[in-house]
């Protein structure tokens, strides 16, 4: 019997959170985003279960490379990029679509021998300030492409500092106004792509022709205000493992590292096999929701690289060997990540390669 700590994945959910998506993107053509191993999910079952998308978003060409090697062939976007002439060719012979965001990217680009057709995403900052050109470059950047290559594909393309804010719209508008006619209509009628998770719920103006949902088809909410489950969505990963120690605590012991917990009375507690090295926060103080056998209790002291503590009064069937969640179903993984201080992006991103994941539809 291994360690019992397992990471399942409800594929159904994925799939019913897309549907989510649709719901609320409309004609909007759907890039969903599988970075970060989608999430922690796992890339290759994510993308199967998605597999009706037309097209994935990643970060590494690794991943990329992957994507098309397992057969889908659907548009596959690098959200950065390339970082090397090499990986342009890469790029060409799997005709993936690149992001190109900097003046470094261009040139790359402009001096590279291509042998299939280009599919290209001109970053713009409208805002955020992180990657992409002014805005008012893109019509220079357009005709130098079209100049080395008339039959590219190019679309428009920027991201939101603030779309997940209640009080953020200001900034939304403020970062859309940058997106206005530059008097050329080779230019204006580009496609575009504008919307994340948080966008796609509460700016529909922002759709355009393709969304790019990420945390919201693992069943996650990106608005403060609203959990998944209150927005329709259900949790994809739902993180489990079981009790295995029990220890009959009297008035004032205490637990852990630290003896940062002091028993107030007598009380049992659990030892449940799920640490920090599995990437469950350390930072979740004593409080911190878990469920036993299904029933809602709390963590009691400091996080351990592999172990955690918890309250077992009023949960008298509990034993060596009973369920443990410590998110997903039953505990949105938002409440977590609110105790500790933290994001749910976070939380699911950092799982540990060491949790084997399976799936469960
Ligand atoms: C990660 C990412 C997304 C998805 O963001 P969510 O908030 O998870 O929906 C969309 N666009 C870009 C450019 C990203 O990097």
């Amino acid at each position: 019997m291994p360690r019992p700590i397992r990471a399942l994945i409800n594929c159904t959910a994925l799939q019913h959170n897309l549907s989510v998506v649709r719901r609320h993107a409309g004609q909007a053509r759907v890039m969903a985003v599988v970075k970060a191993d989608a999430y922690g999910h796992g890339l290759l079952r994510t993308a199967q279960a998605l597999n009706s998308v037309e097209g994935f978003a990643v970060l590494e060409l690794e991943a990329a490379v992957q994507l098309r090697e397992a057969g889908f062939n659907q548009l596959i976007l690098l959200l950065e990029g390339f970082f090397s002439a090499e990986e342009l060719d890469v790029i060409d012979h799997y005709q993936l679509s690149t992001v190109i965001h900097s003046h470094e990217q261009l040139s790359l680009l402009l001096a590279h021998n291509k042998t299939k057709k280009p599919d290209i995403f001109l970053k713009i900052n409208t805002g955020m300030n992180r990657l992409g050109f002014r805005p008012k470059e893109k019509n220079d950047i357009f005709n130098k492409i079209k100049q080395w290559c008339p039959d590219a594909s190019i679309t428009l393309m920027t991201h939101f500092s603030n779309a997940d804010e209640t009080l953020g719209i200001e900034q939304v508008n403020q970062q859309l106004s940058q997106f206005v006619p530059s008097l050329d209509k080779k230019v204006d009628d580009l496609p575009q792509t504008l919307a994340n998770s948080a966008a796609i719920l509460r700016y529909p103006a922002t759709h355009a022709d393709w969304v790019r949902p990420g945390i919201i088809l693992y069943g996650v909410s990106p608005l403060p205000e609203k959990t998944g489950i209150e927005l329709g969505l259900r949790p994809v990963m739902t993180l489990t493992s079981q009790i295995i120690a029990i220890q009959q605590l009297d008035s004032f012991d205490k637990v852990g590292y630290g003896g940062q917990f002091t028993a107030d009375r007598p009380m049992r507690i659990g030892v449940v096999a799920a640490g920090y090295a599995d990437g469950y926060p350390r930072h979740a103080p004593t409080g911190t929701p878990i469920l036993v056998n299904g029933q809602r209790t709390r963590l009691v002291g400091r996080i351990s690289m592999d172990m955690l503590t918890v309250d077992l009064n009023g949960i008298s069937d509990a034993k060596v060997g009973s369920p443990v969640t410590l998110w997903g179903e039953g505990l949105p993984v938002e409440e977590i990540a609110k105790s500790a201080q933290t994001i749910s992006y976070e939380l699911l991103t950092a799982l540990s390669p060491r949790v084997p994941t399976t799936s469960i539809d």
